[in-house]
């Protein structure tokens, strides 16, 4: 399966360093674009991982009509949703707390910028905790009635951004979603203050879940993930205007459900999104009979210890599933 595609100017060169030297890694079958072969492949300067074909933005909405973040208002049934806005929440007073004791002071609120928003759950739990909000995302993927932050719709609203206007730069599981991971990074360092933080999340490709589950991995979303990151990547695009002050890949809420989910992918043999995970989040309800989710109900519901401990045991040994970092920008940069 592994084999060196050597850069004859067909492919794009790296995104992160510029090479052109890339072994695939593994072929993916995509039940929604059979017609089309889709695989991802390492960078062998730097270890970026990318998907291919890079798909557009156009090609991805024609093939997933619904929604990515399900219907509107209601991304996941009830419950879920709850825990994850509580989740949001407690990440913004955590996000606060790091900002008071890193950025310089300044007087006025801080300005924070969400790449990648999403509904902006975290935008309304960092508005409670007194920050001037914006968000950047796709006029799909948002909610129009928000009033916490401000929405950015278009390239147009980024680029009359004023130079070193934000204190903080959120990319929270959007990078691995850009077909250009460096130019995202870059307009972050434009935007920042001298001594701004950025914090970016995105799943480790490093991680031990990645190597036990290979393709049924459920945070690996071929085509939609466009880049599959981890430590050294990620490091090689901030050390130039950055200093990293935390790094962890501890994270047992998200760690758990990407296990269980992972599980089902596996015993289904499907690529994300499984059926289950389809019902659960009240996207397309799919072709998949009552007795088969009620079983994969109950893989799901017994692989969440296991998760669990999984989670906490490799996030000690730095190989959690979703890598989280904050960087200071240099006061000379
Ligand atoms: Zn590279």
């Amino acid at each position: 399966m592994d084999q060196t595609v050597r850069g004859d100017g067909s492919a794009p060169a790296c995104f992160i360093c510029g090479g052109q030297q890339f072994e695939r890694l593994l072929s993916v079958r995509i039940p929604r674009d059979p017609d089309r072969e889709h695989w991802i492949e390492r960078c062998q300067s730097c270890d970026a991982v990318r998907s291919r074909p890079l798909l557009s933005d156009e090609e991805l909405g024609a093939l997933y009509t619904t929604q990515y973040y399900g219907p509107p208002k209601r991304r996941s049934v009830t419950l879920i949703e709850k825990l994850r806005v509580m989740a949001m929440r407690n990440r913004a007073r955590m996000l606060t707390r790091i900002a008071r004791a890193h950025l310089p002071a300044s007087s006025g609120r801080p300005r924070v910028l969400d790449i990648g928003c999403g509904r902006g759950n975290l935008l309304v739990g960092l508005n409670q905790e007194g920050w001037d909000c914006w968000g950047l995302e796709r006029p799909e993927f948002v909610d129009p009635s928000a009033t916490a932050y401000k929405l950015l719709l278009s390239p147009q609203e980024v680029e009359a951004l004023e130079d070193g206007s934000f204190d903080l730069v959120v990319m929270w599981h959007s990078l691995e979603h850009m077909s250009d991971p460096a130019a995202t990074v870059a307009l972050a360092t434009r935007l920042l203050k001298p001594g701004g933080l950025l914090t970016i999340a995105v799943p480790n490709f490093d991680s031990t879940q990645r190597r036990w589950f290979g393709r049924h991995w459920f945070a690996m979303s071929v085509p939609v993930h466009r880049q599959h990151l981890s430590r050294r990547p990620l490091e090689r695009l901030l050390t130039p205007h950055y200093d990293v002050l935390r790094f962890s890949t501890m994270a047992l809420e998200q760690g758990t459900f990407i296990f269980a989910h992972s599980v089902v992918n596996a015993l289904t043999d499907s690529h994300e999104p499984n059926p289950l995970y389809e019902r659960l989040s009240l996207r397309q309800p799919g072709s998949a009979g009552m007795l088969s989710l009620v079983l994969q109900g109950v893989a799901l519901l017994a692989a969440l210890p296991v998760g669990f401990v999984e989670s906490l045991v490799s996030g000690w040994l730095d190989r959690g599933t979703v890598l989280t970092l904050v960087a200071q920008k240099r006061r000379e940069s």
